[in-house]
């Protein structure tokens, strides 16, 4: 069995932040990274992919030219974890560490709707939610010449919660700007109680959707999809809906997939009740598990799921495993951070940034409730350089 100091799982954008930040503080460090995939994405960048507003090729990269050059890539799943004898198990083989960060991101469950893996990328059924479908809805925005339009919210955690509406509000812009909004009949089917969890913001929001005519429909669950008679099945969640099935025509539709843990997380003791890796909010070590960290999409933490989130909690994981390492106390702490720049227009963004109490923790001397070009130009221009250049290298 081949042996580690340090086994990260999962090489996204949390596993890469971390190695990177690790060798940049010990490079003799031996650090492992298990994950299977080729390619590495630039998740945050599909909404603007889908508003026509970026280049889906700049989101790509390979996972070797991300992978840190001393770190030894261990290109296989992992399966299973045994953290009593700290093994974990592979579709390659079993490997053994001294401290473990376990960061697989967050599972779509495409087939949780039934119907939709069948119709998906097709019959104006589209989703920013992959590489693959998220330069289809843009093909769906061009043909739209008017009629029922839908977006739509699961009744889960996602990653990005302000995804599946910011699309909503670049569509409104779009036909807008091109004649169509006057013809639209834009409706918004959400399986959360609100538009956003911080008042702030979803002031500005809510304005955002009375000038577009925007209807909302809250605690509704998407069950199925016909895609080709091009109707949605929803049932209710709420107090006053509960049970109650409403069949939704479209012409055209964005989904957002549900999400769960991935599966082998759930099945594993590291697992918490709800299937996410089980983990002090604060110090990102494991509840059980003193040598075990977690962070990003697959972490237990009551925050909505954002690359901005691990930017922060990063640094966390990396000074707080070293002092375990050294015998040392914690001193990091991470106070629940998530920041979402919410785009409401083509040149127009609020940029949300919130604790674990949805109090703001803002980052510029202005209003960020304010929908602002400059905070646009920061998401479209800026951030894509920084991922790649500064965050997946351990500088920023
Ligand atoms: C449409 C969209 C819009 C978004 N917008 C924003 C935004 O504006 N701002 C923002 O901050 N965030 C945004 N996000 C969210 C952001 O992309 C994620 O929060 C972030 O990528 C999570 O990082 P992660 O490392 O936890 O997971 P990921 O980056 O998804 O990486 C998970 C990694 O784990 C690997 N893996 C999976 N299973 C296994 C296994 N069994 N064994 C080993 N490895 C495994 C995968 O191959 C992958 O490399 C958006 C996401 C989407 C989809």
């Amino acid at each position: 069995m081949t042996h580690h100091q340090i086994i990260i799982v999962g090489g996204g954008n949390a596993g890469i932040s971390v190695a990177a930040q690790l060798f940049r503080k010990n490079p003799k460090l031996d650090i492992a990274i298990i994950d299977p995939a080729d390619k590495h994405y630039y998740q945050p960048a599909w909404t603007l992919v889908g508003g026509g507003a970026f280049d889906i090729a700049k989101t790509e990269r390979t996972e070797a030219s991300v992978m840190p050059k001393k770190a030894k890539w261990i290109k296989e799943a992992a399966e299973s974890f045994n953290p009593e004898q700290n093994q974990v198990t592979t579709s390659g083989g079993t490997y053994s560490y001294d401290y473990m960060v376990v960061c697989p991101g967050i599972q779509l469950n495409w087939g949780a709707i039934k119907g939709l893996p069948e119709t998906l990328g097709k019959n104006n059924v589209c989703s920013n939610y992959s590489f693959k479908t998220a330069p289809y809805t843009f093909e769906v925005l061009k043909n739209f010449k008017g009629g029922k339009a839908i977006f739509h919210n699961p009744h889960t955690p996602v990653k990005c919660g302000g995804a599946p509406h910011k699309i909503m509000y670049l569509a409104a812009d779009y036909f807008r700007k091109h004649g169509v909004l006057d013809k639209a009949d834009i409706h918004y089917w959400s399986g959360a109680g609100r538009l956003f969890a911080v008042d702030k913001y979803e002031k500005t929001l809510l304005e955002v959707c009375r000038k577009a005519d925007i209807k909302l429909h809250m605690m509704e669950r998407l069950d199925e999809i016909d895609g080709a008679n091009k109707k949605l099945k929803f049932t209710g969640i709420g107090e006053g809906n509960k049970d109650k099935e409403t069949w939704v025509d479209f012409d055209m539709v964005h989904i957002t997939p549900p999400q769960s843990a991935p599966d082998f997380i759930q099945k594993s003791p590291l697992a918490n009740a709800a299937g996410w890796i089980d983990t002090n909010i604060n110090t990102l070590q494991h509840n059980k598990y003193a040598n075990i960290f977690s962070l990003g999409d697959s972490a237990g933490l009551p925050i909505s799921k954002t690359g901005a989130a691990i930017r922060k909690q990063a640094p966390v994981v990396v000074g707080n495993l070293l002092s375990l390492m050294e015998n040392q106390p914690f001193e990091g702490e991470y106070t629940g951070y998530t920041s979402c720049p919410l785009v409401t227009g083509y040149g127009k963004l609020v940029l949300a940034e919130f604790d674990y109490q949805n109090n703001p923790m803002e980052t510029f001397p202005f209003d960020q409730s304010k929908e602002r070009w400059s905070m646009y130009q920061l998401k479209k221009q800026v951030l894509p350089r920084m991922y790649w250049s500064q965050i997946l290298t351990g500088k920023a």
